[in-house]
């Protein structure tokens, strides 16, 4: 009796052993499973990620953007309300994206949302938007990019002014405005270029 007791108890304790290893190996790699989608969302989400017609290294952009432009466009950071270039610009021009150059906003569709960030409600055209899905921060947001280079600009919502109703919350790190006087210069010489 007493020695079948024990070997029931010494081949219980072994299946727990067997059953705590399990156990074990399983936990980690559960807790794997469950970070590495989020975490692939997150690089998905990245602008950096997707084919786009203007295509650098992060080494490049490092080499032609400020580290805030390049935490901003790059890396989808978010610069301060208030305290940034453009949210109080009046001057008239047009808004191009600071790391590839391509024109996204004017300032004709500028308003002041109140706010601290640049806003327009609307794009100069609606093909060098790109729009997606941002659930960062708990949100349910609609971000978006340069579709020339993939940059981040800002956010979109849907509380702007008529005619769109459409608020694009732009940061203005990831701008260049080209100012009127400057752009007909530009223009200008162009034409002058031409005539020669
Ligand atoms: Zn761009």
């Amino acid at each position: 009796m007493k020695k079948s007791t024990l070997g029931f108890v010494l081949l219980s304790s072994i299946a727990l052993v067997v059953i705590s290893t399990f156990a074990l190996t399983a936990t980690p790699s559960e807790t794997s499973s469950q970070t590495i989608p989020s975490t692939e969302k997150n690089m998905s989400s990245s602008p950096t990620k997707k084919e786009f017609a203007v295509k650098k290294t992060d080494k490049e952009w490092k080499e032609t953007l400020t580290d805030e432009q390049f935490s901003i466009c790059r890396m989808s950071a978010t610069e301060p309300a208030f305290k940034n270039k453009y949210w109080n610009e009046k001057r008239e021009g047009v808004y191009q994206c600071v790391a590839c150059k391509a024109q996204l906003f004017s300032s004709e569709h500028k308003f002041d949302s109140g706010t601290g960030w640049p806003s327009y409600f609307k794009p100069i055209n609606t093909t060098i938007i790109g729009e997606r899905v941002d659930s960062s921060y708990g949100m349910k947001r609609t971000e978006v990019h340069c579709t020339s280079c993939g940059s981040h600009l800002g956010h979109l919502f849907e509380d702007g002014p008529q005619p769109t109703g459409l608020r694009y919350c732009i940061n203005s790190a990831s701008l260049a405005l080209i100012p009127k006087k400057n752009a007909e210069i530009v223009e200008a010489a162009k034409t002058s270029e031409k005539s020669k």
